[in-house]
């Protein structure tokens, strides 16, 4: 089927912009309210869950120095942690972040994988939408993206750059940050509302990199520092190198 696009948003009585034919109010309308209000409540939820995944991962002293050294490279030390979101845009953020959602350690669990279940959470009690928000963001993996279709203020369409799947990113706070052409990496954890009819829509979680279209080289080392997490389990789609 044809991608629809949608340039404007109609009334609640005019017809729908994908052009059903039906009234807007009786189409598309709530399925994008139901997104938005689940994106909202999934990003809320981040802002409390973050801070205590980051607190899991500064209790692993042991495990932090050689992440970081294959994170930047070499570049920095644990003890620049602190200085890292001014040396490199949110460089700590998006370390801790890929360090607790992508970074297996030598049994192949990433540290998300390695938080207590919902039934048996002892310390680690989480609400009900951050521990959703944990459950669905566990699947994910950091991976690089080109914004293909921007809708300012609503949301965007990002195409994978190593199996270039579409992805529809129902996020309005991030799509007012970015720009056509841009490469992003980062994390897209699904939205999941009531309709279950509806297209899979995402939302962007945590601190994603943003390269300039021309960085290609760039990526190639992101590419890299991704890659050994996929493992023999769940290899890598060819032709990315
Ligand atoms: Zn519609």
């Amino acid at each position: 089927m044809k991608q629809q696009t949608q340039p404007k948003k109609p009334g609640r009585n005019e017809p729908c912009w994908c052009g059903s034919g039906r009234k807007y109010k009786d189409c598309h309308l709530p399925l994008e309210e139901a997104h938005r209000s689940e994106q909202l409540r999934l990003r809320q939820a981040q802002d409390t869950l973050l801070p205590r995944i980051v607190e899991a991962a500064q209790s692993l002293p042991e495990e932090l120095p050689p992440a970081l050294a294959r994170f930047w490279e070499g570049k920095y030390s644990v003890d620049q942690l602190a200085e890292l979101d001014t040396l490199e845009d949110r460089g700590s953020e998006r370390f801790l972040i890929w360090f607790s959602f992508d970074y297996a350690n030598s049994e192949g669990q990433t540290l998300a994988e390695r938080l207590p279940p919902a039934a048996d959470s002892g310390s680690f009690v989480l609400e009900p939408a951050e521990r959703t928000l944990l459950d669905r963001w566990q699947g994910v993996r950091l991976r690089p993206y080109v914004i293909d279709e921007l809708r300012k203020g609503k949301g965007f369409s990002a195409r994978d750059l190593l199996d270039s799947k579409v992805h529809r990113v129902a996020d309005s706070h991030a799509s007012k940050r970015l720009e056509i052409g841009e490469v992003i990496v980062g994390h897209l954890v699904p939205v999941e509302t009531a309709f279950a009819s509806a297209e899979p829509t995402y939302y962007l979680a945590g601190a994603a990199a943003h390269l300039t279209p021309d960085t290609a080289e760039k990526l190639v080392e992101y590419a890299e520092y991704i890659w050994p997490i996929y493992g023999a389990a769940n290899p890598m789609p060819h032709g990315t190198t």
